[in-house]
């Protein structure tokens, strides 16, 4: 099965994003679980996720993926910022159990010039203190374009993250195919050895998500700039070529393109299309 949708912009409540995402041709999304910039999450509606339930499996949705806000930081200098990020990533997991065994997935940090290693530790301490043995949610740490001093810009750097980890099983890794690409794994002339690579470091069985995006940059750029599909330097073949690859299917691929409903509903049509004939 295909699973695939965008990052909703509407935080209308659960019902409203899968209709969305029904009316966009898709079958999981990706949302913010509070404002992009932090802040109060709005209390949780108990007959809205009902709703949303009812539609998911109607419409034979596959895992969605939440997004935790990205001014979260689990490596800050500052104490005061981890404290944030400690909060929010556990009244988020708290919430994330109304819709059980979904995934959460989270910029690992940026280290601010306290340098990686330090990063990664704190990173994995914020983790060993808000991870529970009851959550049924897989955290995922996304794969980052090495932008600045963010952590996860390589396999290796998620790798160390996870190790220092407790709860490993509560853990995974969303691969963001602009951020590896803008991070120096060339995708579009090696996507085999890239994921052979991920294999070897990380372990496939991790990998639970993709953000699938197209870059403005080049390889390597640490940039971070998402085009539209086939809109930017990645293409539009190498990125079928990943919706295709015989290690990447049954996993959620979620579209974060500059784009509004209509485009999202194009994009998702025509990788359905390119797909159609591996849909079982
Ligand atoms: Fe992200
Ligand atoms: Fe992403
Ligand atoms: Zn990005």
């Amino acid at each position: 099965m295909l699973y695939i949708g965008n990052h909703t912009t509407s935080s209308k409540g659960y019902e409203k994003m899968a209709r969305q995402m029904i009316a966009n041709g898709g079958n999981t999304f990706a949302f913010f679980t509070r404002n992009p910039r932090g802040g109060k999450a709005k209390e949780i509606d108990e007959a809205d996720v009902q709703k949303y339930r009812a539609l998911a499996e109607e419409y034979g949705f596959g895992k969605i993926v939440a997004h935790a806000p990205y001014t979260l930081n689990a490596c800050a200098a500052k104490e005061n910022l981890r404290d944030f990020a400690r909060e929010t990533m556990a009244d988020d997991l708290k919430r994330m159990e109304y819709t059980p065994g979904n995934y959460y997935n989270f910029h690992p940090g940026s280290h601010v010039g306290q340098g990686a290693e330090e990063g990664i530790r704190k990173i994995s301490e914020i983790l060993n203190q808000v991870l529970t043995a009851e959550q049924t949610t897989t955290v995922l740490l996304e794969t980052m374009s090495g932008k600045g001093s963010e952590v996860g810009r390589s396999f290796q750097e998620i790798r160390e993250i996870l190790e220092l980890v407790e709860k490993k099983e509560k853990m995974g890794v969303c691969l963001d195919t602009c951020h590896v690409w803008d991070g120096g794994y060339d995708i579009v002339n090696d996507l085999d050895g890239v994921l052979k690579e991920f294999d070897e470091i990380i372990g496939l069985e991790r990998l639970k998500a993709i953000h699938l995006n197209d870059s403005l940059n080049g390889l390597g750029s640490h940039k971070d700039r998402h085009a539209k599909i086939g809109e930017g330097q990645i293409g539009m073949e190498a990125l079928v070529r990943v919706v295709r690859h015989p290690a990447l299917q049954g996993l959620p691929f979620i579209l974060e393109t500059p784009n509004d409903d209509e485009g999202w509903t194009r994009e998702i049509s025509l990788l359905r299309e390119s797909a159609a004939d591996l849909v079982l």
